[in-house]
């Protein structure tokens, strides 16, 4: 049996990032995976395919330019599926690939066929000759999978969830999403892009719960522009699944409507990759919805054995993924070069438009009674920003009064997910108003929105507008 410092299960951005560290750092890898195509959601099913659409859809409906050289370049009745689909295959598969090069180019073992547990040292992999390997240490970065509710008939054609919706072979004439949280916002809005009329269910009152209220709003308004439906405060009652191609999906609502839409997508949460590892064998504490329970360092009750990324949980982020599995290297092998993920991270949405944000929302800062302000810049105000045509779009920094210290930073509008960094900063070492305000960026560019929102901040304090 071959045997190994660390083995790794699951190659997506958890899994590689873990097994990658810990081979650079001198030791012996193997990774386990099950699936052909290496990076699990963050290529197949998650972030690289549903980005590339965003972009995609945003081109090919004209609306990076529209107006903004007195031409509408109106493409996406005349874009075909295939054209849709196309840049997401290609950037997918060459993320693929190069994952699949760099746990190569580091000397890790790649094992394919699906992992279980023998023992707590002992992987058992599911391939023609049913392998066995040793691990000394073994991290469990298995993933998520969508969760199907029983009443839904999925069939992976007109009914989907938010893996099988990436398969589609033609455009909806409409859609029904369920689930107003980051899934079902960006497909929300890359359909919407894409002139399908767009139903979104939300059993609250607010899309995307966790984000500033009024980011939030600004949202629902661009949203609604785009002809997407939101119906807030309801959830659906029953699902009539079409006898033929030709009828539609009859959805029944809880608030006595029906709804007949071309196709459906279910994006209301997810649960743990774990019935196939068999951690009863070995005891493993499993949290909700088939997760793994681990404690600050990514071990799970048992001393060996780690878990990282969705498997356990919130946030289920790629971005923290990666990290933890860095940090879980570092915590086994003793690097000393990160020692627990930061207490900061951002939020990247890529809703159109995009939103981002970090720290406290305006609602986090009066549900602790912080004695707050806010300073706003809007986009179309900067010159960059009328540049890019933007007619929409805000900077908020949420500050103390006391201290003038930036504690949330939120951002709609384009490329927002970049722009959050220099937030992240402010906020990560507690900057306050005025070392935004000594600071020179680049003219013209949309940093300038941070000054901008500096400003009005102090101007807030004050009472009366500041005019910088
Ligand atoms: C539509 C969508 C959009 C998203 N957008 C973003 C975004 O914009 N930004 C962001 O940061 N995150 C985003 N995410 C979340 C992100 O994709 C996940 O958080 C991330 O991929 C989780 O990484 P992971 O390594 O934990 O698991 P995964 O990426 O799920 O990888 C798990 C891997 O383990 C393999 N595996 C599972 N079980 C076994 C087994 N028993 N044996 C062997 N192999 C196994 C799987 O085949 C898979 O390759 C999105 C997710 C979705 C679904």
């Amino acid at each position: 049996m071959n045997t190994y410092d660390l083995i790794v299960i699951g190659t997506g951005p958890g899994g590689e990032k873990a097994a990658v560290k810990a081979a650079y750092f001198g030791f012996k890898v193997a990774i386990v995976e099950k699936e052909k195509v290496f990076g699990g959601a963050q290529v197949v099913t998650g972030t690289i395919p549903s980005k590339t659409l965003k972009e995609t859809a945003l081109f090919l409906s004209g609306k990076y330019e529209k107006g903004l050289f007195g031409v509408d370049r109106d493409l996406k009745h005349e874009a075909s599926v295939e054209d849709f689909m196309f840049r997401k295959n290609y950037v997918s598969d060459y993320a693929a690939k190069e994952i699949k090069k760099n746990l190569v180019r580091h000397g890790v073992d790649i094992y394919l066929g699906e992992a279980s547990f023998e023992d707590a040292h002992t992987i058992h992999i599911k391939d023609e000759s049913g392998s066995k390997i040793y691990g000394k240490y073994i991290i469990i970065a298995t993933g998520s999978y969508p969760y199907q509710p029983k009443n839904i008939p999925f069939d992976g054609n007109r009914i989907h969830d938010s893996d099988t919706i990436l398969q589609i072979t033609r455009f909806p004439s409409s859609i029904c999403i369920v689930g107003a949280g980051v899934i079902g916002c960006e497909y929300a809005t890359i359909f919407g892009t894409m002139g399908t009329k767009v139903y979104l269910i939300n059993d609250k009152e607010k899309i995307l719960p966790f984000i500033d209220k009024e980011v939030s709003t600004h949202l629902v308004e661009n949203m609604q522009n785009e002809d997407i439906e939101i119906l807030f405060n309801t959830s659906i009652e029953s699902i009539k699944a079409p006898q033929t191609d030709k009828d539609l999906i009859e959805i029944k609502i809880n608030n006595g409507k029906t709804i007949n839409v071309d196709m459906f997508l279910f994006a209301a949460g997810r649960s743990g990759n774990t019935k196939a590892l068999q951690l009863d064998k070995i005891g493993v504490v499993q949290g909700k919805r088939e997760t793994i329970v681990v404690d600050k360092q990514y071990r799970t009750n048992i001393d060996n054995i780690y878990a990282v990324g969705d498997v356990i949980g919130f946030p289920a982020l790629a971005s923290t993924s990666m990290d933890q599995g860095r940090a879980a290297v570092a915590h086994i092998f003793q690097t000393k070069d990160l020692e627990n993920l930061p207490q900061f991270f951002p939020y990247g949405i890529y809703t159109i438009p995009e939103v981002s944000m970090v720290g406290m929302t305006e609602e986090d800062a009066k549900a602790n009674n912080i004695d707050y302000l806010i300073g706003k810049a809007r986009y179309a105000d900067m010159a960059r920003g009328q540049i890019m045509g933007a007619k929409s779009g805000f900077l908020k920094l949420v500050f103390r009064k006391e201290d003038l210290k930036i504690i949330g930073v939120h951002i709609i509008g384009n490329i927002a997910s970049e722009m959050i960094h220099f937030g992240l900063e402010l906020v990560e070492s507690g900057q306050n108003l005025y070392s935004v305000i000594g600071k020179v960026f680049n003219f013209p560019t949309l940093h300038e929105l941070y000054k901008y929102a500096a400003y009005d901040g102090l101007s807030n304090l004050c009472g009366h507008k500041i005019k910088p």
